[in-house]
């Protein structure tokens, strides 16, 4: 079973449109959609989703007002400002609530009871290159990270059963849990950048990430051509720092086109320069150890 996580730092690199042009090249693979705080390869691959499971993300603050004797004791103590008074009634707002329990041990009425929160999911099946894992976190619902790690798993398992050897994430953007949980443990990593101060930037930073997981690391510029100064930037600081380059890729519409239709670039034209070329480096990442 091989690992390959293909994460980018910032977000409108590309991607996650390079990811589904990997998910679609002549391997099977199980797709993990990773990003679970904005999943969207289910939409260009549409997915049979055979199961579906509930995520608890956390605890949402709920008031049974058949107790609540509108004392307004818990309103100041919530520190994110998520109980308030409206038209003389106290209300918890379920958005801004972060599950932390304080009101509810406070109410002298004990009227205030904790619910698990359980509007996100992970949903698993097939699509046509193989099989796909994908978690969808309800709007402002926490814990990202866990979600990443259940459908990670839910991944492996499924690799498993169905003697689907390499199983491909595509991460979040970013730096933070989700990524830290996308990238543990995994085999290879591809980082997608573009040449812009803030890609160059963002990616030196998802590098020092990567350092400390001690993880292989790939780099493929994206949109290499609407900048060659700042690609040439990028080449150097890889060399520098012994950082394989996998390769470089123009800016094609064909790309945008290809979304448009719920296409990966492959399979809207296998003969394109481009797909030609995310061949040549998906085939580059596979061999190197
Ligand atoms: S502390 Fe309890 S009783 Fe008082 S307003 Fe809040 S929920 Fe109601
Ligand atoms: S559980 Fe915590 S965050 Fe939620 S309403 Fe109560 S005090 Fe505020």
């Amino acid at each position: 079973m091989t690992e390959i996580a293909v994460i980018s730092g910032k977000g409108g690199t590309g991607k996650s449109s390079i990811s589904a042009a990997f998910a679609t090249l002549n391997c099977k693979v199980v797709l993990a959609d990773c990003d679970v705080d904005a999943a969207n390869l289910y939409l260009i691959f549409n997915p049979s989703n055979e199961e579906d499971e509930i995520y608890i993300s956390g605890y949402k603050a709920v008031i049974d007002y058949s107790k609540c004797t509108n004392c307004r004791s818990c309103i100041n103590q919530c520190r994110f400002d998520a109980i308030s008074l409206i038209n003389d009634k106290t209300v918890i707002s379920e958005l801004a609530c972060d599950g932390c329990f304080l009101c509810s041990r406070i109410c002298p009425e004990n009227a205030i009871g904790m619910v698990p929160s359980n509007k996100s999911r992970m949903y698993s099946g097939s699509f046509r290159n193989g099989k796909m894992v994908y978690g969808r976190l309800a709007p402002g619902e926490e814990n990202s990270g866990k979600l990443v790690n259940m459908v990670r798993s839910k991944a492996k398992k499924i690799s498993g059963e169905s003697g689907i050897e390499t199983i491909l994430l595509d991460g979040p953007p970013g730096i933070g849990c989700p990524v830290i949980s996308t990238l543990t443990g995994v085999n290879k990593v591809v980082i997608v950048t573009e040449p812009s101060f803030s890609g160059i930037n963002d990616m030196q930073r998802v590098m020092e990430v990567l350092r400390k997981f001690n993880l292989r690391a790939f780099i493929v510029i994206n949109k290499y051509d609407l900048n060659v100064t700042l690609s040439a930037r990028i080449k150097e600081w890889c060399g520098q720092n012994g950082i394989e380059l996998a390769g470089q890729l123009p800016f094609d519409k064909n790309m945008v086109d290809a979304m448009i239709q719920g296409k990966s670039i492959i399979e809207y034209n296998p003969d394109l320069k481009i797909s030609k070329e995310i061949h040549k480096i998906w085939c580059k990442i596979l061999k190197t150890d």
